[in-house]
């Protein structure tokens, strides 16, 4: 393979080294844990791609911190170190569907950073720290024609980074993502359901998760409600957080027909690329979920 050896690897140690790098060598490819870009055929090295910088070593990529309000995570930190660093800020559900994403071995690997960033797959720590409400910190770098470069960074709701169809927004500009904050809510209420598998690439995979607080009078407040469909879409919608909010529960069947009613109606239009089966899937999970909710209530 005689292009292997014009690939390059830079391990930068700082975010301005990285960043000077970005704006030297604008077409280089980030790696993070690795396990997306070395388990993909012909993804490293590329036949026309030959520059990587490797994240391992920027330090402020792999900070920690805590306040009453939020967890704060470096993009290098592992679902492990998540796992380790969070027992306080996340409620238990919220843990138990994070503890559950694949092996020990391999959550030690995949990074945050990582899993927010793939170009084309929601996975599922994607959906439940969108449903978590958590925020990523994204640098922005933008070089012009004489080498001169704009930096900005935003913070934003994670789900703010994909578009209906599940891409990453920012793929294709020299974009890091940097830290992202965790609400603290360990007393949330969390469903996280799916069907279909993440490493068959299947595309009729759905995935429903819910946070929301358990209210007193037979209402959930603060809900989030996000369907993720791994390759073609990715559903999260304000305006279906107002109408859960806005139901009695638990739900009779009347209520349970409005959500099947809205979802058809809505899903297609907001996610176009979903197939049938996905539709089919997404209304049996939600309705699953709702059912769970009102177990949830009436055992209060
Ligand atoms: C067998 C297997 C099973 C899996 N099962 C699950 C599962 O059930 N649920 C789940 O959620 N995940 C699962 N994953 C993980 C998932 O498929 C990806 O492999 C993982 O999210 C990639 O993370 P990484 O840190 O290895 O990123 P990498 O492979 O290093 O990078 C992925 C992409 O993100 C970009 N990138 C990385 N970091 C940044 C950053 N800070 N800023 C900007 N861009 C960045 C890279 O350029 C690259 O394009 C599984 C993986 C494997 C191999």
């Amino acid at each position: 393979m005689e292009y292997i050896s014009k690939v390059t690897l830079d391990r930068p140690r700082t975010l301005a080294e990285l960043t000077s790098m970005l704006i030297e060598k604008p077409e280089s490819e980030l790696i993070a844990g690795g396990t997306h870009i070395m388990s993909r055929p012909d993804y490293f090295p590329k036949s026309d791609f030959h520059s990587y910088i490797s994240l391992d070593k920027v330090q402020e990529l792999h900070r920690v911190s805590h306040t009453d309000k939020f967890l704060e995570l470096g993009s290098m930190q592992t679902i492990q170190n998540l796992l380790n660093t969070a027992s306080t800020t996340l409620s238990p559900d919220v843990y138990n569907a994070i503890s559950r994403i694949t092996s020990t071995p391999l959550k030690s690997k995949i990074t945050i950073g990582g899993s927010l960033c793939l170009a084309d797959s929601r996975t599922t720590l994607c959906s439940i720290l969108a449903a978590v409400k958590a925020e990523a910190d994204v640098r922005f770098i933008t070089v012009k024609g004489d080498k001169k470069a704009k930096i900005h960074s935003r913070w934003m709701p994670v789900y703010k980074l994909y578009d209906s169809n599940g891409r990453y927004l920012y793929s294709d500009a020299n974009t890091v993502l940097t830290r992202i904050r965790i609400p603290s809510a360990p007393n949330s209420t969390f469903i996280y359901d799916r069907v279909g598998s993440i490493t068959n690439g299947s595309d009729h995979f759905v995935s429903v998760t819910i946070e929301f607080t358990l209210g007193q009078t037979s209402i959930i407040t603060n809900p989030s409600f996000c369907l993720s469909f791994l390759k073609n879409g990715f559903y999260f919608v304000q305006g279906f957080d107002s109408f859960l909010s806005a139901l009695k529960f638990p739900l009779e069947s009347e209520d349970k027909k409005k959500i099947a009613l809205f979802l058809s109606k809505h899903l297609p239009r907001e996610c176009p690329a979903i197939t049938p089966l996905q539709l089919e899937r997404a209304l049996r999970l939600t309705l699953n979920a709702t059912e769970k909710v009102n177990r949830l209530i009436m055992d209060q």
